[in-house]
């Protein structure tokens, strides 16, 4: 379906019905939130205030290209076990996807000439880091084994509202070793669980940039759960491309959702969230409506939630406590690359990451990630091509202030450097560059909607694992969150994960 399709697809809504739930933003977490109580016979809305849904899991297309705004290395298309959450949700609204499994997750490309494969073969990515780190093999295979332990109980379980006590009696009385394991993980870090078994500086980097990849810090502020479920389903479930590229997932949950009963509204931006006697009851659109729910859910981000559509003078402390815990990571410059196919080696993977120098991976521009999803679904590109996304960590404070021009200069002078380093894996790529659109922070706040452009919260310390990140239920009644900043946080799956939650916490204080 096409993007002015799509637009036009609402069909126009009686602003004096009251909904059972007001879904403010069509990302994976509001979507998941939305199918599932659609799919409980709740009269849900989803409003959304671009021209599809998606958001961070969005597309675009340009030139017989389309590219995924975001996301493409995809956890939760499993077919087995409990954690393969996106499966699920389109299951449960009647809908599915054809995917393509990947053989690798990433190839690391890392200094000192350190070039890994993580292997969708346990044994074999265990074999390749015996082979790298010979005198480590014992401790490594140690510590990825106490990840599976974590993943383990994660799938043994269904993964639904940790606020909803008959549930947790429920899980706990069916699945007490699973629990138990789960609630001595909570409060840790993978750094802790790391230097248990491995003493290697460079192992321990390894594991650093593990995590990085993903949660955009080192290991000691990485909670375990998360990495459980990371380090193991990637080899359980797998890492599996949807045909036809990421947007798919959030097209078909739509489709799902409208044959459930919900609806969706596009260009539909929600400025206000409106509370009468301290709870939160409706919400305010741009074009000045106001439309009313027993429960109003927030797919926005925390800060855009509690400083743009509350006012920020009356913030709960509950939300400043957690303001002082954790902060918005950076946003991504971001490269959208069309080439010609023989830029790429026979044998390329999907996915790579670059970094030069340990010091720089957590600076800006340092890390580069790159993604190649034509090499699982070539219908993505014309005949001959393929896309390359390449994306690295950048402050919107880098690109504020600039005039339209000196932005455009930015743009392309930032994009040259990433692209001269890309050269090392990707020998010829100036050369074969079809097209290029450029994205930045400003880029990522104007499209996403998203505080600043950022990926998610990010710990401002150390914390205790995942124990302060709060779950769907806000300190304003009546008032959800869901998406990365809700538990668990970032990454399709996971924010699955914040909808199923989210759905089934709304539908026990519904009382269905
Ligand atoms: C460059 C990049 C690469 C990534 N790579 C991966 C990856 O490989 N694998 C992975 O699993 N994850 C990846 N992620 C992370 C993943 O995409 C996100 O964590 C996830 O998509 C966030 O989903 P969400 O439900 O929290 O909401 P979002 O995707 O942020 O969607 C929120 C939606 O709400 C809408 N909205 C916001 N405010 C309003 C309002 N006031 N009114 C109406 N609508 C509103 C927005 O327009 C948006 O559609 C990546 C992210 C980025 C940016």
């Amino acid at each position: 379906m096409t993007v002015s399709a799509i637009a036009e697809t609402g069909a126009s809504f009686d602003d004096r019905t009251t909904f059972d739930a007001i879904i403010i933003g069509s990302g994976i977490g509001g979507l998941v939130t939305a199918t599932q109580l659609a799919a409980k016979g709740a009269k849900v809305l989803v409003l959304e205030r671009y021209l599809i849904p998606g958001g961070s899991a969005g597309y675009f297309d340009r030139q017989g290209y389309r590219f995924d705004v975001g996301a493409s290395m995809i956890f939760g298309f499993g077919k087995q076990g409990t954690t393969n959450l996106l499966t699920r949700a389109l299951a449960a609204v009647g809908e599915s996807i054809e995917t393509v499994a990947d053989a690798v997750q990433v190839q690391y490309h890392l200094p000192n000439n350190l070039d890994i494969k993580v292997h969708r073969d346990y044994e074999q990515f265990l074999q390749e880091l015996a082979t790298k780190f010979p005198q480590s093999a014992s401790g490594i295979r140690k510590f990825y084994d106490e990840c599976w332990k974590v993943f383990n109980c994660l799938n043994a379980m269904d993964l639904l509202s940790l606020e909803e006590l008959g549930y947790l009696t429920r899980v706990f009385f069916q699945h007490p070793a699973s629990c138990l394991g789960l609630v001595k993980y909570l409060p840790s870090n993978v750094g802790d669980i790391a230097r248990k078994y491995i003493q290697d500086p460079e192992v321990l980097k390894f594991i650093d940039i593990e995590c990085y990849i993903w949660s955009v810090v080192p290991a000691d502020m990485t909670p375990t759960i998360n990495a459980g479920m990371v380090f193991s389903d990637r080899h359980y479930g797998g890492i599996n491309y949807p045909k036809g590229g990421v947007g798919q997932i959030a097209q078909k949950l739509v489709s799902g959702l409208e044959k459930a009963g919900g609806q969706i509204h596009y260009q539909s931006r929600v400025t206000k969230i409106v509370t009468e006697g301290g709870r939160a009851v409706g919400v305010e659109l741009a074009n000045g409506k106001t439309l009313r729910a027993k429960k109003i859910v927030s797919n926005a981000t925390r800060w855009d939630t509690f400083e743009q559509l509350l006012p920020p003078a009356e913030m709960p402390s509950k939300e400043r406590k957690w303001q002082e815990r954790y902060q918005k990571s950076p946003a991504f410059l971001s490269l959208h690359l069309g080439v010609d196919a023989r830029v790429l080696p026979e044998g390329t993977e999907c996915h790579h990451v670059l970094l030069e120098e340990w010091t720089q991976m957590e600076q800006p521009e340092g890390t580069i990630f790159v993604s190649i999803p034509t090499l699982l679904d070539p219908s993505l590109a014309p005949e001959g091509h393929h896309i390359i996304h390449a994306f690295t960590p950048s402050w919107m404070s880098d690109w504020q202030g600039l005039s339209p021009t000196e932005y455009q200069a930015k743009k392309e002078e930032r994009a040259g450097v990433l692209l001269d380093r890309l050269e090392r894996i990707f020998p010829g790529l100036n050369a074969g560059l079809d097209f290029m659109e450029i994205g930045t922070p400003r880029t990522h706040r104007r499209f996403l909607g998203r505080a600043d452009g950022s990926y998610g919260p990010i710990p401002r310390r150390k914390l205790p694992g995942l124990l302060n990140m709060p779950f769907n239920r806000t300190a304003v009644p009546g008032l959800y969150c869901v998406g990365d900043s809700t538990f668990p946080g970032q990454g399709l799956n996971a924010v699955a994960f914040s909808g199923f939650a989210c759905a089934h916490r709304i539908a026990a204080d519904l009382g269905m």
